[in-house]
């Protein structure tokens, strides 16, 4: 419970909009990020379940869950204890792929999971 918190408060201080994810979708946030990329459309969108994982766990049960599903919109994404624990994939400019929080917030993201523990 303390981990979600924690995360809508990360959401929050990235400048990122969220919103509460509808339970039947076994989600927990959906999440907006902006991009500027010129083939993308102004931004992403991922629905981000919180399990306490750390990467190599979450990487694999992403992919038990959800092979095939980067083409989704939102793009299903697991999200553990803290930055580098982050896992999603999608698309992006003219590819995509493997993704994490570290590669998406303007300021440094481990600065960013200090202070939604603090504020
Ligand atoms: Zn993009």
């Amino acid at each position: 419970m303390y981990l979600k918190l924690r995360w809508a408060r990360f959401f929050t201080l990235a400048g990122w909009n969220w919103t509460l994810a509808h339970q039947s979708t076994m989600a927990d946030f959906i999440v907006t990020i902006p991009c500027s990329h010129s083939e993308c459309n102004g931004s992403h969108v991922i629905a981000v379940r919180v399990c306490e994982k750390a990467l190599e766990s979450l990487t694999r049960k992403h992919s038990d869950l959800y092979a095939g599903r980067m083409y989704d919109e939102p793009s299903p994404a697991l999200f553990g204890d803290g930055p580098k624990n982050t896992y999603w994939q999608m698309v992006h400019g003219a590819g995509g792929g493997d993704e994490s929080v570290s590669n998406w917030t303007s300021t440094d993201a481990n600065e960013l999971w200090e202070r939604a523990a603090r504020e």
